[in-house]
């Protein structure tokens, strides 16, 4: 059986990067790992919208958002998260891990922060040093305004942490014209690779941060990863070192804005399909709905546990549910990465023939179809 990834991360790896990876290890301070490691490091910054040097590590997302908290604060500190999911809530348990003081702003999942409600945070406890909050929430399909939320804390001491881990790439993200202070990615969303590379990019106020935070930290230094800069501060993961170069190479050659433009109609095909199929699109707002997954609720009868499962062992497609209490409610269809027009098909294909299994009845084809209307509606050219 063939098997497809539909998850937000990891995603299915082209063949072309599966194979840059697999050859002969190169030594870390070898001159060809340094002619590699330059045109990485010349690669990644446009892909942020930076100027700063944008950091390689070994480790998976999480990883990225403890090495934040770690050196950009010390215990004690106060800091604002802004949460509406399961990775707004994992700042907060790393943050509380890290003995700081947390105020959380809070919003329904589903729903997108209010910048609003962040600004009268603010004014509540104008002591905070940083504030957390994730672009594109993976758990719901949310996409926040960082933008506005950054405007809030442009022209303070306060700095602005982003886990844009999936979000980046899918949907614009100007670290430097937003006045992002640290932005997190990792190399199993919009990359297309493997799990095991993370990404951290800091602005000069966050700096200033990292300089005066006293957190312990000695592989998650910062410091430690701008000294060796440009070349790595331990040995790297190699492997996917070669893997990232070679996708660089495929996002330059497609180009961003075709790259969102793919995810944006993927997104806008999948909501359409499920909403044909009879599923409710989890977020309300269509502007707020991330290009990385696309979220439902299930009709009523569906228990989308079951569904999941029917997929999977029967059609060797993994999608995932909901998360805490979404869970057996909520599906949230992946694609992000290598995801084309024919892959949502399929996913479709497959789904449909899940629900007909599961004893659910419709007219074969409603789903898929609309996948194939709502491709052929989309602009293929910025207008
Ligand atoms: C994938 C993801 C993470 C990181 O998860 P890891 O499993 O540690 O890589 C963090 N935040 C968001 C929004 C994500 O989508």
């Amino acid at each position: 059986m063939k098997l497809r990834l539909a998850t937000p991360g990891p995603t299915e790896v082209p063949q072309r990067l599966l194979l840059a990876g697999a050859r002969e290890i190169i030594h870390h301070r070898s001159t060809e790992m340094a002619g590699l490691l330059h045109e990485i490091n010349e690669g990644l910054p446009p892909l942020f919208g930076t100027e700063h040097p944008v950091y390689t590590i070994a480790a998976s997302g999480t990883g990225a958002m403890e090495a934040s908290v770690a050196n950009c604060f010390s215990p004690g500190d106060e800091v604002l998260v802004v949460s509406n999911g399961y990775f707004g809530e994992r700042f907060e348990a790393i943050c509380t891990d890290y003995g700081l003081t947390v105020h959380t702003v809070r919003s329904d999942w589903g729903t997108s922060a209010d910048p609003a409600q962040v600004a009268a945070a603010y004014a509540e406890h104008p002591a905070i040093r940083g504030v957390f909050t994730v672009y594109s929430e993976t758990s719901t399909g949310a996409l926040n305004d960082v933008e506005a939320i950054a405007r809030i804390f442009r022209d303070t001491d306060v700095i602005v942490v982003v886990d844009a881990i999936s979000g980046l790439l899918v949907h614009p993200l100007p670290m430097d014209a937003w006045g992002l202070d640290v932005v997190l990615a990792a190399s199993h969303k919009g990359f297309m690779l493997p799990p095991g590379l993370a990404f951290v990019a800091l602005s000069d106020k966050a700096w200033t941060a990292v300089e005066r935070g006293s957190g312990p930290a000695y592989y998650w230094s910062f410091e430690r990863l701008r000294h060796f800069y440009p070349m790595s501060s331990s040995s790297p993961a190699v492997s996917l070192l070669l893997a990232l170069h070679e996708s660089l190479k495929m996002l330059n050659e497609e180009g961003l804005p075709a790259f969102q433009r793919r995810h944006a109609a993927l997104g806008e095909a999948a909501g359409r399909a499920l909403t044909a199929l009879g599923f409710q699109p989890f977020i309300q707002e269509p502007h707020r709905r991330s290009h990385v997954i696309t979220s439902a609720l299930a009709p009523e009868g569906i228990d989308t546990g079951e569904l999941l499962k029917t997929l999977s062992t029967r059609h060797g497609v993994t999608m995932t549910g909901g998360q805490a209490h979404l869970k057996g409610k909520l599906i949230r269809v992946g694609h992000v990465g290598a995801a084309d027009p024919l892959d949502l098909c399929a996913l479709f294909g497959a789904v449909e023939m899940a629900l007909l299994e599961l004893g659910h009845r419709f007219t074969p084809g409603t789903g898929t179809g609309e996948i194939i209307r709502a491709l052929a509606d989309f602009p293929h050219e910025e207008s």
